[in-house]
């Protein structure tokens, strides 16, 4: 284990929630030589069976914890960032990836399988130490002990308390004292992993995998976004649409047939591709009002991640902006060595992240109209300054 402060001056920290926000923050702070505990509600340690972009941003915290190799060696590099038109898959705008976010970023743009990205960060957790609870949800926070508080009435005292509990966060909701369901953004994800054999058989599918990109379409009401898995041994699909789940159902098995009607009329290669669909599920996107603050007056219980900034995943951003809580809060405790030092970390870390976060979660939200936009004037307009942007000037 990496240990910079001495075992007595070391603080007991306590993060609710083991995504990939909650590992994070544990591999940070452990880095740092503190004791760190995770308590997860889940019987077993998983993610989601889909893909995820990982920005520069983040795997530049993943190259500088030694991650990255371990990370790479299951992840894709995508060549080309492609905008495509929605109707029949012509180019807009190529923004060449390799070698542009390596050049200007100092770290490479990658997508990997969440299973695997989640994998690497609850090993690294192990390695250094940090004990990880299953079958640990939190109903509440205790806030002067402070303690995380179980259904039974148990509870897991520490020094500190960190909710990385997701966008339904309990924390969340304990420390405004009230309820607080997420925001419904008036889209949902339908997403939807495909074999690269079975796509090899389509010659309409080839464009899209002789080699590594990520393809853009966007169109009236929804947008779709696609790219190589796993070595290249899988595809990834996401296809946003508008939000038709019933009000009490967040997560629902979907019908390939209903997803085949709303694109339609688009690009031939996207429909082939949703020709080859069995089964999908369409999940609700939701994001999160912004928060007077993420820190509990006691200064021993601050939130990070989905908790307190859950993002529409239009930037591929929010599970980035949770790696870079962690490093940042890792960083700032690294300070620590007393307890009754903790509350001005914990004000040094709002004041640091809370204003990036936000702008990125109104940012991705402006790009819910932007992707959507009808046919018409604006549409064209769009377009037409896509076909005008020259290589890497980001997006
Ligand atoms: P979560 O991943 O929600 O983890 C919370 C954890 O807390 C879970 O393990 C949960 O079981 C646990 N938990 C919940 N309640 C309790 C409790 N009461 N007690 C104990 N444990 C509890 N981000 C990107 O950076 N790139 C992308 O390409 C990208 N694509 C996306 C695509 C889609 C369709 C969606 C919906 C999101 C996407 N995101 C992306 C966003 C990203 O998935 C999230 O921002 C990120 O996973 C948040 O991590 P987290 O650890 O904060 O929360």
């Amino acid at each position: 284990m990496i240990s910079k402060i001495e075992p007595e001056a070391s603080i007991r920290v306590a993060i609710v929630g083991a995504g990939l926000g909650g590992l994070a923050a544990a591999i940070a702070i452990a880095r740092e030589g503190h004791h760190v505990t995770v308590l997860e509600q889940a019987s077993t340690l998983q993610e989601v069976g889909a893909g995820i972009q990982v920005p520069p941003n983040s795997s530049k915290i993943l190259a500088r914890w030694g991650l990255l190799d371990q990370i790479e060696a299951v992840a894709v590099k995508p060549n080309d960032f492609r905008l495509r038109s929605y109707r029949d898959g012509s180019l807009l705008s190529t923004q060449n990836m390799i070698p542009h976010a390596k050049a200007v970023y100092g770290a490479p743009y990658l997508h990997i399988h969440r299973a695997d990205y989640h994998a690497i960060l609850v090993r690294e957790a192990i390695r250094l130490g940090v004990e990880i609870v299953l079958n640990a949800r939190a109903t509440g926070i205790d806030f002067d002990r402070p303690a995380v508080v179980f259904e039974d009435r148990t509870a897991f005292e520490a020094d500190l308390i960190v909710g990385a509990d997701g966008l339904k966060s309990r924390c969340r909701e304990s420390m405004l004292g009230r309820e607080d369901p997420p925001y419904l953004t008036g889209d949902l994800a339908y997403r939807i992993i495909l074999r690269i054999e079975d796509m090899k058989k389509v010659p309409a599918l080839h464009d899209l995998i002789e080699k590594p990109n990520i393809d853009y379409w966007m169109g009236p009401g929804c947008h779709a976004v696609s790219y190589m898995l796993q070595g290249g041994q899988a595809y990834n699909v996401v296809l946003i649409c508008p939000d038709t789940l019933p009000e009490d159902l967040h997560i629902l098995e979907a019908d390939p047939e209903e997803m085949r009607l709303l694109f339609k009329d688009w690009d031939p290669r996207l429909r082939a591709m949703l020709d080859l669909v069995v089964e999908t599920k369409k999940w609700r996107l939701r994001d999160s009002r912004e928060m007077p603050t993420w820190t509990h007056p006691s200064g021993k219980f601050v939130l990070m991640g989905d908790a307190c900034h859950a993002t529409l995943p239009y930037l591929a951003q929010g599970a980035a902006q949770a790696i870079e809580d962690g490093a940042a809060l890792g960083a700032l405790l690294g300070q620590v060595n007393q307890t009754w030092q903790i509350s001005d970390a914990l004000r040094r870390f709002e004041t640091m992240r809370k204003p990036r976060t936000e702008r990125v979660v109104r940012e991705s939200r402006a790009l819910q109209d932007i992707f959507h936009l009808p046919d018409g004037g604006a549409q064209m307009k769009r377009d037409f300054n896509l076909t005008q942007m020259k290589p890497f000037e980001g997006y």
